[in-house]
């Protein structure tokens, strides 16, 4: 997906920071061998995972949150560099605002975006502390989104998934989606320890690919201030299968195949990749309004 060259974003909405600070460990991921990697796999995306982990009083820790540095003066020729991950999440970021923004008023929702920090190694959040390990994630208590810096190069080389810029901004639109979910009441519906194919827990995955998928769909009709051109260029036909790609790659049956330990649909908490495509491919091409997946008899 291109962004415009000239396109300007500032959004204050990402920020860079984390990297050594404290000494915070790991999150427990818990069992051993194979069945680690599994868990730490699926863990690494998309996971409102670090929901349970949260503290029921969203206490900060007693280190604080990292705040990080703004990022700014990114334009879309930045945003276009395959080696500039900062400013595709800050181009990526600024469409998405612009989007969900629009959609929320369009529904009489009260909207106000996420921070969307970018960290290397490791970072405190309200959630707890957090490694590269753990990839992406959304943490309601902070209403913040989390991305290593250095993930999606991993999801190349470990999961053989496009690196594809759309394949990126998919991530960081199904996080936001999370966010809207967070708005919107509809994270509290999952409950905790549910899995299968029909869970809370996948039904709540499946409904931010399908948001993802809308913002795809409607990215290209977001402008920015200057001029009122659009941001970004409608995505090509290999850009979607791009996205598709990257869904395919994080079902968890693909996930459990990779991991050698056979698949077992009882313990999904994300969705196979037959379902994430079908999600991400029906937002995208009927919108937010068919993301209803709480009320769909299968998803
Ligand atoms: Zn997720």
């Amino acid at each position: 997906m291109t962004f415009r060259g000239d396109a300007n974003f500032d959004t204050s909405t990402v920020s860079r920071g984390g990297g050594g600070r404290g000494g915070g460990g790991a999150i427990a991921v818990g069992g051993g061998g194979i069945l680690t990697l599994i868990l730490v796999l699926a863990s690494m995306f998309f996971g409102v995972d670090l929901t349970g982990l949260a503290p029921q009083d969203a206490s900060p820790p007693s280190q604080g949150q990292s705040q990080g540095e703004e990022v700014t003066g990114c334009t879309g020729e930045d945003a276009n560099d395959p080696a500039n991950v900062t400013c595709r999440m800050e181009g990526g970021a600024d469409s998405m605002s612009r989007f969900w923004t629009e959609t929320a008023s369009a529904n009489g929702i009260e909207y106000a975006d996420p921070r969307v920090m970018l960290f290397d190694r490791q970072v405190e959040t309200g959630c707890g502390a957090a490694t590269s390990a753990v990839g992406p994630f959304y943490c309601p208590p902070d209403q913040a989104i989390y991305i290593d810096s250095t993930f999606f190069q991993q999801m190349r080389e470990q999961f053989g998934a496009s690196g594809g810029s759309l394949a990126q901004l998919y991530v960081l639109a199904h996080e936001w989606g999370h966010h809207v979910q967070n708005i919107t009441g509809q994270l509290e519906r999952v409950q905790q320890g549910d899995s299968g194919p029909q869970s809370s827990a996948v039904r709540s995955e499946l409904q931010a690919d399908c948001y993802a998928g809308a913002w795809i769909a409607g990215a290209s009709q977001t402008t920015d201030d200057d001029g009122g051109a659009p941001v970004l260029v409608e995505p090509t036909q290999q850009e979607m299968n791009d996205a598709l790609n990257a869904a395919h790659t994080i079902g968890d049956d693909a996930l459990q195949e990779m991991g050698g330990g056979g698949v077992n649909p009882e313990s999904w908490t994300h969705g196979s990749s037959e379902q994430r495509m079908n999600w991400l491919a029906r937002g995208f091409n009927e919108g937010v309004g068919a993301c209803d997946t709480w009320n769909a008899p299968e998803v």
